[in-house]
C-alpha cells in the first residue's frame, strides 16, 4: 500500500518546481522578493538550463571544493574555443569572471547567473566573436551554503542570511593565490589561470567599511612589480572608460579605499599590494586583474544590479579593445623572453609619497536593525557630502633586489617536492640541471630572521633579511627555474629569499636557517644549464 502511494505521488513530486527545458529557472533573489540568495543547488539548476539550451557554451568541472562539490566553469565562445589550445589559437582575449570567492559576498554570483541566462537566450552573441568568456559562478561553493543570518551582518537586505567568508577548511580563498593551500585555489590556478591564461581576471566581492558614497569600488593590480604597461592600460584607459559608462547608468564607481570615519579629509587608502590577493596575483602573471567590491550598505536588489552592469561594462570594454589587449599581451610576451642582468624588482613596498587630491563622496547612512535581530545594520540613503581628500592607491618599492637569469633549488633529497608541486600548479616552467661544471651563483646568507608570530592561512609568517655572496658551485641535479618568461614577476615573488609572501616568508622551506646553506640560489647571468 505504502509503495502504491509513493508511486502515485512520484509524478507530482517530479513536476513540482520544474520548468520546461527551454524556460530559464526563476532566480532565487527574484523568487524570494530579494530576501534569499542562491544555494549551490540553485546555481547548478541554472547551469543545467544553460547546458541544455545555450548554443555557444561548453561546460567543464575545473575542480572540487573541500567538501567535494563540483566547481563549474562555463566557457562561452562563438568560435568553438572549448579548450585552452583552441582559445589561444583564435588570438582573441580570454576574460575570466569569478564570483563568490568569499561565500558571504553573493552579488557577483547572482549577477553571473543573470548573465548566463542572457547568453543562453541568445543575447550578447557578438561579444563571443571577439572574446572567449569564462565564468565561475560559485567558486567558494562550500562557504556559500553555510547560510546563516549571523554572517555578514553589516549587509543591507537578504535578511534570511548569506554564506560564510572562508571555505570549509576555514581558509580565506582571497589570501591563497600564492600558497595554494585550499583545493579550490589549486583548481582555479592550475586548471583555469595557468591553462587558459586569461587576459583579464575579474574577482567579485561585496564590501562594508568606510561610509563612502560609491555604489561599487574597484582595484587594478597594485603590486609595483607588475609591468608598468598593465598598470597604465588599466588605470589610464580601462577604468576611466568604465567610470564614464557606469556614470551614464547612474552608478558611481571609484577605486577601492577606506578612511578614518572622523577624518575623511586625511586620506582614502587602498589595501596592501600583497600577491595573495586575486587582482594583485593576476598582475604578477603580467595579465590584467580587476577586483570589484559592491557596496554592502545598498539593498540587495541594487547590489545585484550594479554588479551586473559593471560585469557587462567590463566585458564590453574588452570586446571593443580586443586588439589593444592582444597587442599588449604580445608585447609583454616578446619582451620577457629577453633577460638583462640589470633587471631589479621590489621586496617591500609602501604607499606612494604623492597621493592625488580628489573629492571624496560621503554616503548618508541610516542605522537600522536586521529583521528579528538586535544587530545594527547600515543602510545607504544617498550622498551626504563631498570632502576634499587624498587618494592613496599606488605603491612604491622601498627595497630592491636583482632579478636573476634563473633561480636554482636544491631538491636532490626530495625535501622540496611540495615546492615543485606548487610551481607546477602556477604553471611555472622548471627543469633538472645535468650541468657537470661549476656555475656562478649568488648564495643567500641569513642575517636576521624575525618570526613575526603572525599567521596567515594557519601558516606562520617570517621576515628574512640577508646578504648575497658570489660563489661557484655545481648545480648538477638542482631544479632550475628560468625567469625569461611573462611569469617573471611571480617567479621573483615566490623564490626571492626576502620577498613578502614568498616560499621563505611563508615558512614553506622548512626550518633550515640555522645550520644549512639556503636552498635557493640565484644564477645571475645567462648560462647554459642543461
Ligand atoms: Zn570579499
Amino acid at each position: 500500500m505504502a509503495k502504491k502511494i509513493i508511486l502515485l505521488l512520484l509524478p507530482i513530486i517530479l513536476t513540482m518546481g520544474c520548468t520546461s527545458n527551454n524556460t530559464p529557472p526563476e532566480l532565487t533573489p527574484e523568487q524570494s522578493n530579494f530576501t534569499q540568495t542562491s544555494t549551490y543547488h540553485d546555481v547548478v539548476e541554472v547551469v543545467k538550463y544553460a547546458r541544455k539550451n545555450a548554443e555557444n557554451m561548453h561546460y567543464q568541472i575545473f575542480g572540487h571544493s573541500e567538501m567535494n562539490k563540483e566547481l563549474p566553469l562555463l566557457i562561452f565562445s562563438k568560435r568553438g574555443a572549448n579548450t585552452p589550445e583552441k582559445a589561444a589559437k583564435l588570438g582573441c582575449p580570454i576574460v575570466l569572471v569569478v564570483a563568490n570567492i568569499h561565500g558571504g559576498e553573493v552579488e557577483g554570483k547572482e549577477a553571473l547567473l543573470r548573465l548566463v541566462i542572457d547568453l543562453t537566450q541568445g543575447k550578447y552573441q557578438s561579444w563571443l566573436q571577439k572574446i572567449t568568456l569564462l565564468l565561475v559562478p560559485i567558486y567558494n561553493a562550500d562557504g556559500n551554503d553555510k547560510i546563516s543570518r549571523k554572517h555578514s551582518m553589516h549587509q543591507s537586505g537578504a535578511p534570511k542570511g548569506v554564506g560564510m567568508r572562508a571555505n570549509a577548511k576555514g581558509l580565506n580563498l582571497n589570501r591563497d593565490m600564492m600558497k595554494l593551500a585550499s583545493s579550490e585555489a589549486q583548481a582555479l590556478v592550475q586548471n583555469v589561470l595557468a591553462k587558459w591564461d586569461p587576459a583579464l581576471f575579474v574577482d567579485l566581492h561585496s564590501t562594508n567599511g568606510s561610509p563612502h558614497g560609491y555604489h561599487l569600488t574597484y582595484a587594478v593590480p597594485l603590486n609595483p612589480n607588475t609591468d608598468f604597461r598593465i598598470e597604465q592600460f588599466q588605470r589610464n584607459v580601462m577604468m576611466p572608460t568604465l567610470r564614464k559608462q557606469m556614470d551614464k547608468k547612474g552608478w558611481n564607481i571609484f577605486p577601492y579605499g577606506n578612511f578614518e570615519t572622523n577624518q575623511p579629509e586625511a586620506g582614502y587608502y587602498t589595501f596592501r599590494p600583497m600577491p595573495y590577493f586575486a587582482n594583485n596575483y593576476a598582475g604578477l602573471r603580467n595579465r590584467l586583474g580587476l577586483l570589484s567590491e559592491t557596496y554592502s550598505y545598498m539593498d540587495f536588489e541594487q547590489r545585484i544590479a550594479v554588479t551586473e552592469d559593471f560585469i557587462k561594462s567590463v566585458i564590453r570594454f574588452i570586446v571593443r579593445h580586443s586588439r589593444d589587449v592582444q597587442d599588449l599581451l604580445a608585447d609583454l610576451k616578446e619582451d620577457y623572453v629577453h633577460y638583462s642582468d640589470s633587471l631589479q624588482a621590489g621586496i617591500s613596498y609602501d604607499y606612494t609619497r604623492e597621493p592625488c587630491d580628489f573629492n571624496l563622496l560621503i554616503s548618508d547612512i541610516d542605522t537600522v536593525y536586521k529583521e528579528n535581530s538586535n544587530k545594527k545594520m547600515y543602510k545607504r540613503t544617498g550622498i551626504k557630502d563631498t570632502v576634499a581628500s587624498k587618494l592613496y592607491n599606488r605603491f612604491r618599492i622601498t627595497a630592491w633586489r636583482s632579478v636573476p637569469f634563473a633561480y636554482a633549488l636544491d631538491n636532490r633529497t626530495g625535501a622540496y617536492d611540495h615546492i615543485l608541486k606548487n610551481l607546477s600548479m602556477h604553471g611555472i616552467h622548471y627543469f633538472i640541471s645535468d650541468l657537470k661544471q661549476k656555475a656562478k651563483v649568488r648564495q643567500f646568507e641569513i642575517d636576521d630572521l624575525e618570526r613575526t608570530g603572525k599567521t596567515l592561512q594557519k601558516n606562520s609568517i617570517q621576515k628574512i633579511k640577508g646578504t648575497f655572496n658570489t660563489d661557484y658551485i655545481s648545480l648538477h641535479g638542482w631544479v632550475i627555474i628560468p625567469t625569461s618568461n611573462t611569469n617573471r614577476p611571480l617567479i621573483f615573488q615566490l623564490l626571492e629569499p626576502e620577498a613578502e609572501d614568498g616560499y621563505a616568508a611563508r615558512n614553506m622551506l622548512g626550518d633550515i636557517f640555522a645550520s644549512k646553506p639556503f636552498p635557493v640560489v640565484k644564477v645571475p647571468e645567462p648560462v647554459k644549464l642543461k
